[in-house]
């Protein structure tokens, strides 16, 4: 142990010898690097990072200059790193930069950086919501610097949705049309865009009311269409293409909740919805009462032509177009308002409309109105039970007298027949504006007792 204590000792001696000569300091030579940044062009960085041998890091700005000191002489890579992707270094990069001990190595480097691409929002048609179901829509934007940030600047998203990343999700709470305006910002640039959400409060008021905007177009040409042909009904015309008119009546139908649902059991056991939706407040009333009456009307034609309705929804825009039509699962009905009793009651063109979905043939249609009106009125098959035969309303076109023809038939072979013949008929199909062909008059014939065949196919041939 002592003789270990006594080499340390010398060697400290030897340290201080060293030390104390003339010699010129003999320690790591060094130096300093000093780098100088120029940056041309638009949409410039505020600066770069530099790195020195792969290590030694210093930030400088994208115009200025950044010394490194304690740099060990000789050659070192110098490089500019954190170049956005719309700049280019024109210098080279890494720079190799020799260190002299004690001095200092400047290296000079250009960059030259492009204007952003514009920044635009490029898709903010956001699909619709559902109450309670899953909600996924993500924003889209090009240029700017690429990365972007999203936010809601005025109006509010649906309750139970949010905005994050770009992504609006959730699960909506409420339904409506919400009217919002997105910002997007990137690079200190912003651009903002006006968007909507809609939301239902079933998947089935969903495939209603989505085609509004097309719907209501059809019935402002529908409702033109009419203007010269019907002088007499101008200014109902005029009053629906008025309101028709409204750029925010879709919005009013969805947050006023200018529609109504109910559920119905077709003849073959589905629940479909049954839909109704009508253009002003004012007429909520008369089209809950439609809607009531849908239901009754379609299971009285489903059971009397032995055939399921064919679609799985019924569907009745009310009060949007002057007159009535119907087809394909869908009716279209003047509103009591304007309607007021021009010939069939508005209650009777219920069923009228809804017989279309099966058959074009105006005649049988109008048999199809009378007997599905008053079984559900009267809850009768017998036509004197009835409360509704159409009246003189038949005077006003000949095609409307093959409803009598019908009553005709229907009293001498009785509901069973008639609808067993119906059912052949709509198979056959019958046009709309033409006579019964021979083959559809045949299906009453067939129908009949040949005790009143005869009379049967006489009255065939008025149809
Ligand atoms: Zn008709």
């Amino acid at each position: 142990m002592k003789r270990a204590s006594l080499v340390g000792i010398s060697a400290v001696a030897l340290l201080i010898l060293a030390c104390s000569d003339n010699d010129p300091p003999t320690g790591p030579a060094t130096g300093s690097i000093t780098v100088t940044v120029s940056t041309t062009g638009s949409d410039a960085p505020p600066g770069y990072t530099v790195v020195v041998g792969g290590s030694t890091t210093r930030s400088v700005d994208a115009n200025g200059s950044v010394t490194i000191s304690s740099v060990s002489s000789g050659a070192h890579p110098v490089e500019l790193t954190d170049v956005p992707a719309n700049c280019t270094v024109s210098t080279a990069n890494p720079a190799m930069v020799t260190v002299n001990a004690g001095g200092t190595a400047p290296v000079a480097m250009r960059v030259a950086c492009s204007a952003f691409p514009p920044l635009e929002v490029t898709d903010a048609a956001l699909p619709d919501g559902v109450v309670s179901s899953g909600y996924s829509a993500s924003l889209q934007a090009t240029g700017g610097d690429g990365s972007y940030e999203w936010s809601i600047s005025s109006g509010s998203l649906p309750g139970g949705l949010s905005l994050g990343n770009g992504l609006i999700s959730g699960r909506p709470s409420e339904a409506g049309y919400f009217v919002f305006r997105i910002i997007v910002q990137s690079a200190g640039r912003a651009d903002t865009i006006e968007a909507r959400i809609r939301t239902y409060e079933t998947e089935a008021l969903r495939g209603f009311l989505a085609p509004l905007p097309d719907q209501i177009e059809y019935f402002i040409r529908k409702n033109e269409e009419l203007l010269p042909r019907n002088p007499h009904l101008e200014t109902e015309i005029r009053g629906k293409l008025e309101l028709l008119a409204d750029p925010d009546l879709e919005a009013r139908i969805l947050n006023e909740r200018m529609y109504g649902e109910a559920l119905t059991n077709t003849l073959d056991g589905r629940g479909i919805p049954v839909l109704i939706t009508f253009p002003a407040d004012t007429m909520r009333p008369g089209a809950l009462e439609d809607l009531s009456r849908l239901p009754d009307a379609v299971a009285a034609l489903e059971t009397f032509v032995g055939m399921p309705w064919p679609y799985d929804f019924v569907h009745e825009w009310y009060g949007f177009k002057t007159g009535h039509s119907g087809a394909w699962g869908l009716i279209y009905m003047e509103d009591r308002g304007t309607y007021a009793e021009r010939g069939v009651p508005h209650n009777t063109i219920i069923p009228h409309e809804l017989a279309h979905t099966y058959i074009a043939h105006e005649g049988l249609t109008q048999f199809l109105e009378v007997y599905a009106y008053n079984l559900v009125e009267t809850g009768s098959v017998n036509v004197e039970d009835w409360i509704w035969l159409r009246g003189e309303y038949a005077s006003f076109a000949p095609e409307n007298t093959a409803v009598y023809a019908l009553l005709d038939i229907y009293q001498l072979i009785g509901p069973q027949s008639m609808g067993r013949a119906f059912k052949a008929i709509i198979e056959l199909g019958a046009p709309y504006g033409a006579p019964l062909s021979a083959a559809a008059q045949q299906a009453f014939i067939d129908e009949a007792p040949a005790s009143v065949a005869a009379q049967v196919s006489e009255a065939a041939a008025r149809i």
